[in-house]
């Protein structure tokens, strides 16, 4: 079946130009799995772990959610942030993690509830996956 193409891009470099056996990505509406020859696709990715597999071992990815576009057997993730899971610095995630769930406490109204909520889930996220690596 052969190996496609995958490359996950943020605004400030390209973390992943692999050809992989499989990828595996967080879809908005659930977790879904691409392999060589798939079909064309685009689909919006949520905050959440990525894998793929290359040369018989799995890689894994903390994604910021963004988007997945498979076309021509190229797959292209692009994140506003990505991190491979030996990349994460989990001191840095657990003090966003803090900070996020002390700003949810508060029930201040000066606190953005949804970019806290969001921010605590980048850092849960990040810490799952560095457990990971
Ligand atoms: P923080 O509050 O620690 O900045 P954040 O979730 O707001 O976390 P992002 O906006 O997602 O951070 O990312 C900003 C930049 O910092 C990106 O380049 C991202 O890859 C990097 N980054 C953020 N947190 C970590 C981490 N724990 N380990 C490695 N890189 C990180």
């Amino acid at each position: 079946m052969g190996t496609l193409r995958l490359e996950v891009v943020t605004p400030d470099s390209t973390v992943v130009s692999a050809e992989a056996d499989m990828v595996v990505c967080p879809g908005v509406e659930g977790e879904f799995g691409v392999l060589p020859q798939h079909v064309s696709l685009l689909s919006a990715l949520k905050i959440g772990a990525m894998r793929y597999r290359a040369g018989g071992k799995d890689e894994y990815l903390f994604i910021s959610g963004g988007f997945a576009d498979v076309n021509n057997n190229v797959m292209t993730v692009l994140a506003e942030s990505a991190e491979r899971a030996a990349d994460i610095d989990t001191a840095r995630a657990q003090a966003a993690r803090e900070r996020a769930e002390k700003r949810l406490a508060t029930r201040d109204e000066a606190v953005n509830a949804l970019r806290a909520e969001a921010a605590l889930a980048r850092a849960v996220n990040r810490l799952h996956i560095a457990s990971l690596r």
